[in-house]
C-alpha cells in the first residue's frame, strides 16, 4: 500500500501526501516545510508534517482522503 505522510498547511488544514520526504526528518526535528498545493487552500502552502498524536480520528481520516499533488517548487 502507498505510503502518505499526514501534513499541515500554513492556514491550518490536514491533508496527506505521497510526496514528502519522510527520510530527512528524523524524531525532534520536523524541519522548515515545505511546499505543497494545499487540496483545501487551493494554494500553494508551506506545509509541515502533523503530529498524529494530537489529531483525532476525524481529523486524521478527512486529511488521508485529501491528498495533495506533488509540487515542484
Ligand atoms: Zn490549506
Amino acid at each position: 500500500m502507498e505510503q502518505r505522510t499526514v501534513v499541515r498547511c500554513a492556514e491550518g488544514h490536514v491533508f496527506s501526501t505521497a510526496a514528502f520526504p519522510m527520510q530527512h526528518l528524523q524524531v525532534g526535528r520536523l524541519g522548515p516545510g515545505r511546499l505543497l498545493r494545499c487540496p483545501r487552500c487551493g494554494r500553494l502552502r508551506s506545509s509541515v508534517p502533523a503530529d498524529v498524536s494530537e489529531l483525532t480520528a476525524d481529523e486524521l481520516a478527512r486529511g488521508l482522503r485529501l491528498v495533495a499533488v506533488e509540487s515542484l517548487a
